[in-house]
């Protein structure tokens, strides 16, 4: 079982070797052929420190077009510290596929500066909820076309009290998106989240 095996652009397997990952984590191993291979919507119960960053923006970065700087991916986390650790992973798992752009978004920070980098041309954004949605109503980021949306730490953000955030960001969002979905847990507000924003997911336990 090796990074090569599930299917990963040269790109991503020269980040890979130069990160010294010397095979997939479990998460990975499930997660990523089942996103590369169809669009899907997944369901993953997956702990952090499992990999599970890597098990979602491998395929995202796999998946994406660089060539375009529309806003293709939607990374939604519940905490600042988490956004920008994913961000900083995205980076370094990104480092080859030239003309990438990921971009962080997120609350007690200029809103100005993280505007202007979106305008940029940010294929994947990762946000947490609150400035996002902010973002969105005044127009300064647009994602309408993304093709993946995660949401990570799901039963972290419906702690936190984002559900109607999530539900108002998703509605921008077009109906034929991939969701991804990640949570250590499986609470019942989880469960209605993936009811009404997702299609038969697959489904993945580690
Ligand atoms: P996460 O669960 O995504 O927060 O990842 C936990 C840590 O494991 C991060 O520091 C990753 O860089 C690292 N990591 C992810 N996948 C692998 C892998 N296949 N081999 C070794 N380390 C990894």
């Amino acid at each position: 079982n090796t990074f090569q095996d599930l299917g990963l652009n040269e790109d991503l397997l020269h980040a890979i070797t130069d990160l010294g990952f010397t095979k997939p984590s479990e998460v990975q191993s499930k997660a990523i052929p089942i996103l590369l291979e169809s669009e899907t919507d997944l369901v993953a119960l997956a702990q952090t420190g499992t990999g599970k960053t890597a098990a979602f923006g491998f395929p995202m970065l796999h998946k994406i077009n660089v060539d375009s700087r529309t806003t293709q991916g939607l990374i939604l986390s519940p905490t600042r510290e988490l956004c920008l650790q994913i961000t900083n992973e995205m980076k370094l798992y990104g480092k080859y596929c030239k003309g990438l752009n990921v971009v962080a978004v997120y609350g007690g920070s200029s809103i100005t500066d993280q505007a202007r980098d979106v305008k940029k041309g940010a294929q994947i954004i990762v946000a947490t909820p609150g400035r996002i949605k902010d973002m969105i109503n005044r127009k300064l980021v647009d994602i309408s076309k993304i093709e993946y949306a995660v949401l990570d730490e799901a039963d972290e953000m419906l702690n936190m009290g984002f559900y109607e955030d999530i539900t108002d960001i998703l509605s921008n969002t077009p109906e034929d998106k991939c969701t991804w979905l990640f949570s250590a847990t499986m609470p019942r507000e989880v469960a209605v989240i993936a009811k009404k924003f997702m299609e038969n997911p697959q489904e993945i336990t580690v």
